[in-house]
């Protein structure tokens, strides 16, 4: 069920929980992401039902503990801006504190609540911290793409608890966009995929590969397979669980998968003197932050190949720093052309998205942007995503809602 399958009247005060996607790492130097601007449909369909708006997400990777470098407060402050109205914030997710603000609430109010990862119990999904956020509110909506992939307690454990668990229309559009890639993706399907969460990927691309005609690999993902083929790539970041895998998925599917073929290296990211190339293996004591110039060229043509969909999520390197954006660069652009030459193009992942921003390159320039980097690879790839399974599944653990 999405949210407007409801009465328009069953809102009126009703406490409505809605997990939004705001992991937007540098909201100072983009203030306006689209993980934020697709959130907001769901809000004011919300708001102008007079629902009592309770919005909670996650930012980042803190310690399982409060941590003012991943606080939500400053999305609040954009939110409010963006919404031109009053948006409370409150430093928790659950307790008294929280209650009291919930309490206060008048009707069609908006209240964001502090990064549930400050609690262990988010990722652990555990049942005591899913039922405490579970009796903050009497109906439970997923807007959050893009953490979907994960059985997380505010993706899945307190979902249970509710009777109704609705779609927002964030998760909609996505749906809608990548199940016709998910079903049957127009040939050649290309995939490209980088960036840091190598496992996620990894694990991803294990279904992926036997929709994708080609996959070109970037960013960490690409260090785990050039071990497992024996390469040396120094100190560059590895998979160790995933080398053996690897190996296996190279000898079934080497013809499809593409790896670079040389690097930009140095001793650190912040050690730009020791910025160089290199080709085949990665020296001892050096790491690879981006691809190299050939791998660059390789990639770019594989793109403009007559491919008939594309599916892109990670970034080629580390391409925060000018140094080492090039490959990322370079991917983005050859992409948009490919667009523009008729090719369906998905873009996923809030670092590759930020990353388009960098190569200037517009929203207009792709099929669809997606809110999702590992949920979307999981997703086309045909796995069933949790936090999208448990809105359709049929038991509840304790029903908090009335009929409408
Ligand atoms: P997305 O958010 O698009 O799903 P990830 O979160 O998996 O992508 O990865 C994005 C991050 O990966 C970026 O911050 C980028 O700097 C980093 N990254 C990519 N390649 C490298 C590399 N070779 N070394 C260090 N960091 C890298
Ligand atoms: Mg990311």
């Amino acid at each position: 069920m999405v949210i407007s399958d409801l009465p328009d009247n069953y809102y009126t005060g009703k406490r409505t929980f809605v997990r939004i996607d705001f992991n937007v790492p540098n909201i100072e130097v983009d203030p306006d992401p689209p993980r934020i601007r697709r959130a907001i449909p769901t809000i004011d369909y919300l708001t102008s039902r007079k629902a009592k708006v309770i919005l909670a997400s996650h930012l980042g990777r803190p310690d399982r503990r409060p941590d003012p470098k991943f606080s939500l407060k400053p999305l609040a402050v954009r939110l409010a801006e963006i919404l031109r109205t009053n948006v409370r914030f409150v430093d928790d997710c659950i307790g008294d504190k929280v209650k009291e603000a919930i309490g206060s609430m008048g009707n069609g109010d908006v209240l964001l609540l502090e990064n549930l990862r400050f609690h262990k119990g988010e990722e652990a999904c555990d049942e005591k911290f899913s039922s405490e956020l579970a009796s903050l509110a009497e109906i439970y909506v997923n807007d959050a793409f893009g953490t979907s992939h994960r059985a997380h307690a505010s993706t899945y454990g307190m979902a249970r608890h509710f009777e109704y668990r609705l779609a927002g229309f964030l998760v909609r559009g996505e749906l809608e966009h990548l199940a016709r890639i998910r079903e049957a993706p127009d040939r050649p399907f290309l995939v490209i995929v980088g960036g840091v969460k190598i496992k996620d990927k990894l694990s991803a691309l294990k279904r992926l590969i036997d929709k994708a005609d080609k996959v070109l690999v970037g960013g960490c993902v690409a260090y785990t397979f050039l071990v497992s083929k024996g390469l040396s790539v120094g100190d560059s970041l590895v998979e160790q669980e995933s080398i053996s895998w690897a190996a296996e998925v190279l000898s079934k599917h080497g013809n499809k998968i593409i790896l670079p073929e040389d690097h930009i290296v140095s001793t650190n990211a912040d050690d730009i003197k020791g910025i160089h190339l290199v080709s085949g293996g990665i020296p001892k004591f050096l790491k690879g932050f981006d691809i190299g110039r050939d791998t660059s060229k390789r990639y770019a043509k594989e793109i403009a190949s007559g491919n008939r969909t594309i599916l892109w999520n990670g970034p080629m390197g580390l391409f925060e720093k000018e140094q080492f954006s090039h490959g990322t660069v370079d991917v983005a652009r050859s992409v948009a052309l490919a667009y523009l030459r008729g090719c369906t193009t998905i873009i996923g992942g809030g670092d590759s998205i930020a990353a388009l921003k960098m190569a200037d390159v517009s929203e207009r320039e792709v099929t669809h942007i997606s809110t999702g980097g590992s949920a979307s690879l999981e997703y086309i790839g045909g796995k069933e995503l949790p936090g999208i399974e448990i809105l359709t599944e049929r038991s509840i653990l304790e029903p908090a809602a009335t009929e409408p």
